[in-house]
């Protein structure tokens, strides 16, 4: 029996090079094409999970033919009926109020930026001079925010409030992989990813994109190797 392939697709360092503004990172033509020709192979879906409001993504693979999980997965879309995270309502008022007493506290720190997003806040110091020397210092900051039920996690150039549900990617990928009654490729570069591979274990293709330790099976050295990985299976 030939099963159904899912391809989860981290967005930002795997499809798309990070930025020095995130707001103006864009996907490629020659990618998108590449992700909407494996998608239109038989038995085989790409499914694209971002730390990204839905919204980023509807936009950025739109023509793409990609379903969709943004918000670190607590979104689901283009995969059987659409699925949201029963406390997702909840969580996102709680996002709010986190944002805004984020802003507060960086305010004196140029280049920081807070980012409000359903399920979760990002404050990017990827432009702000003094945090790049002192990134634990902002850290703490934040950490005295931390309300009940939400963990602060890191990234590239970014802490993020999350929810401390467990749910997160890799859940949201099987949820998808169940779906389909597929078995899984998963590509990623980040930290998120790395909770993802530890979640989907040994029975999903894992694969990390570009240096450092890694729970994945297989590594590729950047985006060219993600694209030339998606060729193959694309003609497999
Ligand atoms: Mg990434």
């Amino acid at each position: 029996m030939n099963m159904n392939l899912l391809v989860a697709l981290d967005f930002d360092g795997t499809l798309a090079a990070l930025k020095r503004d995130p707001a103006a990172v864009r996907l490629s033509a020659a990618r998108r094409a590449l992700i909407s020709r494996l998608g239109k192979k038989a038995g085989a879906r790409v499914l694209i999970v971002s730390g990204r409001p839905q919204a980023f993504l509807r936009r950025a693979l739109a023509g793409s033919g990609a379903a969709l999980a943004g918000e670190h997965g607590w979104l689901l879309e283009g995969i059987g009926s659409r699925w949201r995270h029963p406390r997702l309502a909840l969580r996102s008022r709680q996002a709010r109020a986190l944002a805004a007493a984020a802003r507060a506290a960086v305010r004196d720190l140029p280049g920081v930026r807070v980012e409000a997003k359903t399920a979760a806040v990002a404050v990017h110091w990827r432009r702000a001079p003094g945090v790049r020397r002192d990134p634990a210092g902002l850290r703490r900051v934040l950490a005295a925010l931390l309300p009940d039920g939400w963990r602060l996690a890191g990234g590239k150039k970014i802490w993020e409030f999350r929810p401390a549900d467990a749910w997160g990617k890799g859940e949201a990928i099987a949820l998808a992989a169940r779906r389909l009654r597929a078995r899984v490729v998963f590509i990623g570069d980040d930290e998120t990813d790395e909770e993802a591979f530890r979640r989907l274990g040994r029975g999903a293709m894992t694969v990390k994109v570009g240096p450092g330790r890694t729970l994945a099976r297989e590594r590729v050295r950047g985006l060219a190797g993600v694209d030339v990985m998606l060729k193959r299976l694309t003609k497999a």
